[in-house]
């Protein structure tokens, strides 16, 4: 074949509209310089002794250097080989190995770029190809005197190249896995957006039906009514916590701190939930002072911590709650006498999504998000939130909150 149908086919194989899909959705081109991937470069140097080693992906304009050691500015700096045609170009048409000792006694590479004006003699490349067969460019060693290539320093070099597709490979995945969680929290997003507008309708209706019925004393009507409305707290409860799951996450879980008695918070709360449980809520405390906090967070988190007290202590009938000031912090502890927790277990409590997996465990519904959000509020407020428990015997959940 003649010089000019040979770059030709070059020009063809490299333009190839499949190959280049391949190139971009390896999620690599224009990404700046990785250790991984920097590591093996400066490996092939150190092994194969030549001052140049880099690797390559080929778009139709470009090589784009994703890494490379030793390489001249300004393509150091630059990253990327424009000066065509170039020996990667060559191995990404031919899909195989390119191995010159002195490419000036080539008819085709003799004139090259990288010859003419780099000064390059000898090249030694292999193409990096996906299991579906795509070219994506190169790894390849370079020398500016003429030098025979061993057997074993060829098979270095394809090892080498075996390492950098393990790793684009392993990128890949990466990024596809960071990608469907996106989906997945956009979708959270979405959802719970589109649950909290007519759940916040149903409830205003039910509302005002149960007023209806106590007024005319329809007591079977209350009845049912009161069944609903509890549903719905539920059903509130759950998708509140989604929206602030899709708040933590986006980093808008803003504060709206006060001063004010954490006292008279917990004391309300209380009183609300001791409507809900046959458990007896206890109450000490010898705090003096006053916290500056979000108010409706720190109720949040004290409402989510007693409401599991009750939740995983089905058997029990009372749950204790203590507020102590503590090395210039307020102190709250929650103390049940359920189920406990196991020590293997207590470490990924507060990560979002995680329950707890047992016999014992299975008959309780949830999210696992309650935990995951009261950590994330009480860590905004500088606090610290923890748990000591006995399996069988019941937990203790622990907030400290600065006092000013
Ligand atoms: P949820 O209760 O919706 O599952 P949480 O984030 O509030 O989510 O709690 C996470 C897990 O921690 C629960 O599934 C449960 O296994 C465990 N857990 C929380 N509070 C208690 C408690 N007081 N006693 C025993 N286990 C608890």
């Amino acid at each position: 074949m003649d010089k000019n149908r040979q770059l030709a086919t070059i020009k063809i194989a490299v333009n190839d509209a499949a190959r280049l899909i391949a190139v971009k959705e390896t999620q690599l081109l224009n990404t700046d310089p990785e250790e991984s991937f920097d590591r093996l470069t400066k490996l092939a140097s150190k092994l194969l002794k030549t001052p140049i080693s880099f690797v390559t992906l080929l778009e139709a304009n470009r090589d784009f250097v994703k890494s490379h050691f030793g390489l001249p500015e300004p393509i150091a700096t630059q990253r990327e080989i424009t000066a065509h045609p170039s020996f990667c170009q060559h191995i990404v048409s031919h899909r195989e190995p390119l191995i010159l000792e002195d490419a000036r006694k080539s008819a085709l590479f003799k004139d090259f770029p990288s010859v003419l004006n780099m000064g390059v003699r000898a090249y030694a490349g292999i193409p990096l190809i996906t299991v579906e067969g795509q070219a994506l460019g190169t790894c390849c060693v370079v020398d500016f005197k003429p030098r025979k290539w061993k057997k074993d320093e060829i098979e270095i070099l394809k090892e080498l190249a075996k390492s950098v597709m393990t790793e684009i490979n392993l990128k890949q995945i990466a990024y596809k896995l960071k990608k469907e969680n996106e989906y997945k929290d956009e979708f959270i997003n979405i959802a719970s957006h589109e649950l909290k507008t007519p759940l916040t309708s149903l409830k205003l209706y039910t509302q005002r039906l149960q007023r209806k019925f106590i007024k005319n004393e329809q007591l079977e009507n209350v009845e049912d009514i009161d069944k609903v409305v509890k549903q719905l707290a539920r059903l509130d409860i759950l998708v509140t916590d989604l929206l602030d799951l899709t708040r933590i996450q986006g980093d808008k879980l803003s504060l709206n701190k006060t001063k004010f008695d954490l006292n008279l918070l917990v004391e309300e709360i209380i009183e609300s939930l001791q409507q809900t449980t046959h458990h007896k809520i206890l109450y000490q405390s010898t705090l003096k002072k006053y916290i500056r906090a979000d108010r409706e967070r720190i109720g949040q988190v004290i409402t989510n911590l007693v409401s599991n007290a009750v939740k995983y202590s089905p058997k029990a009938d009372k749950v204790v709650i203590k507020l102590v000031e503590n090395n210039n912090n307020a102190q709250i502890n929650i103390q049940d006498f359920g189920i406990g927790i196991l020590p293997k277990n207590i470490t990924k409590l507060f990560e979002r999504f995680y329950r707890v997996t047992g016999s014992k465990e299975s008959k309780y519904s949830g999210l696992g998000l309650g935990l995951y959000i009261s950590s994330e509020i009480i860590n905004s407020h500088h606090g610290r939130i923890w748990v000591d428990s006995v399996y069988g015997q019941g937990s203790t959940f622990n907030i400290t909150l600065p006092l000013q």
